[in-house]
This record gives structure tokens, C-alpha cells and sequence, in this order.
């Protein structure tokens, strides 16, 4: 039995690895009952190429034209140092054009400043020194790149950063945060959220600001993608209350009031509206807390479990047996939701809707959805449900009334399609 991390490098094998970004967390949160997702994203590994291996790919995700306009857009609001996006932070928070003209922006995502790296801090594997080089006299062809900060590194450089501008904070300066790394606990790990969003400190207040470039058309949006990007930036708002906190500041100096940046109509001018998130962080900090902790999860898990076995014998449109067999030993909690939040959802569809509890097939009752889990409570087999609604099987103790319910359902069912004939 190794350490926490060994176990969770012994899961991911050779699989790329991936770090957590709001997304995935938002996602996690919203399915606090997945034990394999839990472990799939401690262990960091990349769904989307695990999915691929099953045979199951992912068939959504930004078409690469999507991406390259998104990032346009984005480096189209952040320009001349953040000369739109005070612009914008003045239009949506309704403060005075003098609150945000003037003040700091900080990058904190890029390269190392000399100054600021700490002595013995993690670096990462591209800047270690070549082989055979001379320390002393030769720079390294590492050395001669762009150093990229460690994970650490830059979490040290966003509480600095943070500690400056809300040590400063004045209501006639704007800073701007761009790029910080903000630390999250999840389920017992440490999640590292690099946000595409920003804190900017408006009028003594942190703002999160997200940059979509999704379009509000006639001052509307898609309801589904601003659900999406309340639940992102409320992960972003609760990890940065937290680091907050701990710096010695108050929980409220982050606004739950999220500032949406998005194109207007079909062009490219951006238009911002704040975006009230109280209701998602309180759920996001609720289900995370729920989630359960990654050593309890490895402790029911096979030893020498990995998802990346050696031996795996691609089996074509059915992906190699060895590899379904490690995931599927790692329970799973499928509902129609996985279907846009997670890369495993087919994988997971197919083998709920293929599961046969002894009450002939129908699969489990999640692929019906939550709301039928909930009322179904505690009875996951369709199969069995059924048995129970023909009076096939005896209820179990505790079942009495749910089975009392299903037959006079059954019935009910009965007699208006009598009638119909
Ligand atoms: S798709 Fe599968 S792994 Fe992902 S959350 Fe749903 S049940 Fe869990």
C-alpha cells in the first residue's frame, strides 16, 4: 500500500495527466456521488484520452475556430492593459469612471521574475540543467528559454500579488489580476484552478471577471452556457475567498457578484453584466464538502489498480477488455447530466443501461434521471422496480412503501390503456 500520491500515479500509468480547472470542479460538485470520477480526476487523468481508449469518445466539446476566436477576444478586452475591460468593470458595476481608469495589472501566469523566485521552490522538469552542461560558465539551452513557473511558484506569486493589492486597496485604483493560480481543496487534494477569468479590485472589492465570447443577443443569453459560467465562476469566487481568508482578509472582500464579459450581438465590441452567483457558490461549497476523501476512495479500490494496464489488448470499437474492466471496477453513480459534464459519459450510459441486477435487463435506475433516483430511493435496478410495480418479487424491509406505490402506478397504468382499447 504506497502513499497517497504513488496510488494515484499507479491509476494514471502512462495516460496524460490534466490539472482540475473550474469546469472539472464545478463538475465533480455536481456529482458528489461518482467515486470513479473522484479518483479520475485526483489522479489527474485526461478523460478525454481514456474515453478514447473505451471506445466511447467525447462528441462535444469547442470546435478549434471557436477556440482561436475565443482567445482573440479575450486578448481584444485585455489590451493596452486592461483599457476596455475598466471600461467594461465601469459599465457593469455602475462606480464612477475614475474608480478604474487608473491602477496595477499584474500577469501572473507568465515567466519568472528573478526577483521574486524563492529560494529552493518547486521548478518545473523543463528547467532542470542539461546534461553535461558546466553550472558555472554555460547557460543552459533551458536557462536561454522562458523559465515557466512551477505550480507552487505561481500560487506564491498570486497570495503576494493578493496581499499587495488588498493591502493597498484604495477606491480610486483598479488592479487588475490576470492569470493567477488559486489553490482549491478538493476531496483531499489539492486542486490547482487556473482561471480564464481575472480579480480585479474595484472600489476596496475583489471582482471575479469572466471573458466569454459566447454572444448576448438583444441583451439575452443562452440560459444554459450562463448556468455553465455561474457554477465555473462560482469555484473560481469560493477559491478565492478561501485564499483570502487565509491571508488574514475577510471572506466578503470577494463580491459574489461575478462581472460576465461577452461579444454583443454577432460582433466582436464586448458588453458586460454582472452575474449574481450566491446560489451556485452556496451549492459548489456544500457538495464539495460532501465529496468524499480520496484516501477513503483508494481504500476500497483493488491493489495494483491502474487504469493504464500494460497488457491491454485493443479489442477495436470495443476498446481493450483489461481497460474496461479497471474502470468499471470503481463504482459510478451515471445520470443524464454526465452527458454534458463528463468525458466518460457514454462509457458510463452504455455500461449503466447494459447492468442486469437478476430482474431481467432494463439497466439502472439513474439513466432515468435524478429526479426518478430520488422518488425510486434506494432501489437502482429498472428491472427490479418493475417486479416490484407486477407484485414478480417481494419487497425488501424499508421497501414496503415504494412498492405499494409502484403497483398502484402499474395499475393506474393498466386501466387507462383499458380504456384507451
Ligand atoms: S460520466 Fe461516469 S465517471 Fe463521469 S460523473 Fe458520470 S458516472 Fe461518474
Amino acid at each position: 500500500m504506497g502513499t497517497t500520491d504513488s496510488r494515484l500515479g499507479q491509476l494514471r500509468g502512462s495516460l496524460p495527466a490534466r490539472n482540475h480547472n473550474a469546469r472539472t470542479v464545478a463538475a465533480l460538485a455536481a456529482n458528489p456521488g461518482c467515486a470513479r470520477r473522484g479518483v479520475m480526476d485526483a489522479a489527474g487523468i485526461d478523460k478525454t484520452a481514456l474515453a478514447t481508449r473505451l471506445g466511447h469518445p467525447v462528441q462535444y466539446g469547442q470546435s478549434p475556430f471557436a477556440i482561436v476566436r475565443g482567445h482573440a477576444f479575450e486578448a481584444q478586452v485585455k489590451a493596452d492593459g486592461g483599457a476596455q475591460l475598466r471600461a467594461l468593470l465601469h459599465e457593469a458595476l455602475g462606480v464612477p469612471e475614475s474608480a478604474v481608469a487608473e491602477g496595477a495589472y499584474e500577469e501572473l501566469g507568465g515567466e519568472i521574475p528573478e526577483p521574486e523566485t524563492e529560494p529552493g521552490a518547486e521548478t518545473e522538469p523543463g528547467a532542470e540543467a542539461e546534461p553535461g552542461a558546466d553550472p558555472e560558465t554555460e547557460p543552459t539551452a533551458a536557462a536561454r528559454e522562458p523559465k515557466r513557473l512551477g505550480r507552487e511558484q505561481r500560487v506564491t506569486l498570486t497570495r503576494r500579488a493578493l496581499h499587495r493589492v488588498l493591502d493597498e486597496a484604495r477606491s480610486d485604483t483598479c488592479a487588475i489580476l490576470d492569470h493567477p493560480l488559486l489553490p482549491l481543496d478538493v476531496a483531499g487534494t489539492r486542486a490547482y484552478l487556473e482561471p480564464d477569468a481575472m480579480a480585479c479590485l474595484v472600489a476596496g472589492r475583489l471582482h471575479v471577471v469572466e471573458i466569454k465570447s459566447f454572444s448576448v443577443l438583444d441583451g439575452g443569453a443562452d440560459p444554459g452556457k450562463l448556468a455553465s459560467a455561474a457554477r465555473q465562476a462560482a469555484v473560481y469566487v469560493l477559491a478565492l475567498q478561501d485564499l483570502a481568508a487565509d491571508l488574514g482578509f475577510g471572506r466578503d472582500v470577494v463580491s459574489t457578484d461575478v462581472v460576465l464579459v461577452c461579444a454583443r450581438d454577432f460582433s466582436n465590441q464586448p458588453t458586460a453584466a454582472l452575474l449574481d452567483i450566491r446560489k451556485e457558490l452556496a451549492v459548489t461549497r456544500r457538495r464539495l464538502t460532501r465529496l468524499a476523501r480520496i484516501d477513503d476512495l483508494l481504500a476500497d479500490l483493488p491493489a495494483g489498480l491502474t487504469f493504464d494496464p500494460v497488457d491491454a489488448e485493443d479489442q477495436g470499437d470495443a476498446g481493450p477488455a483489461a481497460v474496461r474492466q479497471a474502470v468499471g471496477s470503481v463504482p459510478a453513480a451515471y445520470v443524464p447530466d454526465c452527458l454534458s459534464a463528463c468525458e466518460l459519459a457514454y462509457f458510463c450510459r452504455s455500461e449503466a443501461r447494459a447492468c442486469e441486477g437478476g430482474h431481467g435487463s432494463g439497466g439502472l435506475v439513474g439513466t432515468l434521471g435524478t429526479g426518478i433516483r430520488g422518488v425510486l430511493g434506494g432501489i437502482d435496478d429498472i428491472g427490479r422496480a418493475l417486479d416490484l410495480a407486477d407484485g414478480a418479487c417481494a419487497p425488501a424491509h424499508g421497501e414496503e412503501e415504494i412498492a405499494r406505490v409502484l403497483r398502484r402506478a402499474a395499475a393506474l397504468r393498466r386501466e387507462v390503456l383499458e380504456a384507451a382499447r
